[in-house]
């Protein structure tokens, strides 16, 4: 069975040219950029070819780009950077809707004495910037927020609140994973300090990101050794995969705009036809600012696991708003902050598109999903009930 893969803010498909271009650099050009040879200076060429090609895509200088081995990484990296340099600061802002990698550390670093506030969202899942202005104090030393999340897609007004807490002398740090690729960012004229970004979510290998310092931004690294990457992250660099997530980056930049506008026609389609053929259903985060990919529809009545199965058993790939914590199926955290009914919570789904997605694969979501969630409703006691008014 071919896959109908919609499951981009998972993982994307690694791009052929992206592939190719990182080919030689496992078994030709193997050298080590650090060796003093040509042999190792060719690889070294290459790697800052591939920091140049990153630093366009975000409107940053070379020497502001940091690789690293993931976003996760650069999360954790850019978080504990701030908290080294200003050891007195003992304040931490983040949201409730963060990535795990942001809020697990945040949520640890409670248990050493830090304080931190997890700002709330509304309904849309989006951010009220006057509770941000409300939380900064002279003790915060950093806030963290998402660009876009990775459930519903929805874009926090970033560059407002990175000037809001730049005037306050705290840094601001944003966890850019589900944006770059997506939608245009410009460092040159941003107040952020430190960004984080994946490789494996816009066609590059897993095992690679990049952490985006400002220049003139103190940082301290997570990984101490050698003195790769200007001493800001020690560790032979995974050369091959740099220069993959170089060439992603020069694709992305290349074909944003023509891209996202066509991501963006399907999945408005997708929604149109879904929320028209399918009783009871709400978009999450659908009244603001979203990607152009991610469609996060909540269907009353009907659990996210069942029809992730069913849709699976047609070949189609996608992903669930709850997750299996003992035995029991929470809906996510981002949904809970949302205050998303636990009714909708509970049958939510998350369609995520890329540059592959076709019109062809849109079409089989249309034509499969309204009849698994009729059966799957004519199963549940709740369901019904419902159908039966
Ligand atoms: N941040 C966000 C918003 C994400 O969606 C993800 C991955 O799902 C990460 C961070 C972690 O990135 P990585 O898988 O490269 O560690």
């Amino acid at each position: 069975m071919k896959e109908i893969y919609l499951d981009n803010n998972a993982t994307t498909r690694v791009d052929e040219r992206v592939f190719e271009e990182m080919r030689p650099y496992f078994c030709e050009l193997y050298g080590n950029p650090s060796s003093m040879h040509f042999f190792g200076g060719q690889v070294q060429k290459k790697v800052d070819e591939a920091r140049s090609r990153v630093a366009a895509l975000l409107g940053a200088l070379p020497d502001e780009i940091v690789f690293t081995a993931c976003g996760t990484e650069s999360d954790n990296a850019a978080i504990r950077s701030a908290l080294e340099v200003f050891p007195e600061k003992r304040h931490i802002i983040t949201s409730r809707v963060e990535h795990p990698a942001v809020l697990t550390q945040c949520r640890n670093l409670t248990k050493r004495g830090y304080r931190v506030t997890e700002l709330n969202v509304d309904g849309n899942g989006q951010l009220d910037l006057k509770e941000l202005e409300a939380a900064l104090d002279d003790d915060t030393v950093i806030v963290s927020l998402m660009y876009a999340n990775n459930e519903t897609g929805v874009i926090f007004p970033i560059e407002e609140a990175a000037k809001m807490v730049k005037a306050k002398g705290a840094l601001f740090h944003t966890d850019a994973v589900q944006a770059v690729g997506k939608i245009p960012l410009n460092m040159a004229e941003s107040a952020i300090d430190l960004l984080s970004l994946s490789g494996h979510k816009l066609h590059a290998p897993k095992g690679v990101g990049v952490l985006y310092v400002r220049r003139g931004t103190p940082f301290r690294p997570l990984l101490v050794g050698g003195h790769q990457e200007r001493g800001r992250r020690a560790g032979t660099e995974n050369t091959a995969s740099i220069i993959a997530m170089g060439k992603a980056c020069e694709l992305a930049h290349l074909h944003m705009p023509e891209e996202a506008g066509r991501v963006r026609e399907m999945r408005d389609r997708l929604e149109r036809e879904l929320t028209a053929l399918i009783p009871n259903t709400r978009i999450n985060g659908g009244g603001t600012n979203r990607l152009p990919n991610t469609l996060s529809i909540a269907m009353e009545f009907v659990e996210g696991e069942g029809i992730l199965l069913l849709l699976s058993e047609k070949g189609i790939c996608a992903s669930s708003g709850s997750a299996c914590t003992s035995g029991s199926l929470e809906p996510s955290h981002v949904l809970r902050a949302m205050g998303v009914p636990f009714t909708c919570a509970h049958g939510s789904i998350r369609f995520s598109l890329s540059r592959f997605t076709t019109d062809a694969e849109i079409d089989a979501v249309i034509k499969e999903l309204p009849p698994i969630i009729s059966r799957l409703r004519q199963m549940s006691p709740f369901g019904r009930e419902f159908l039966n008014k």
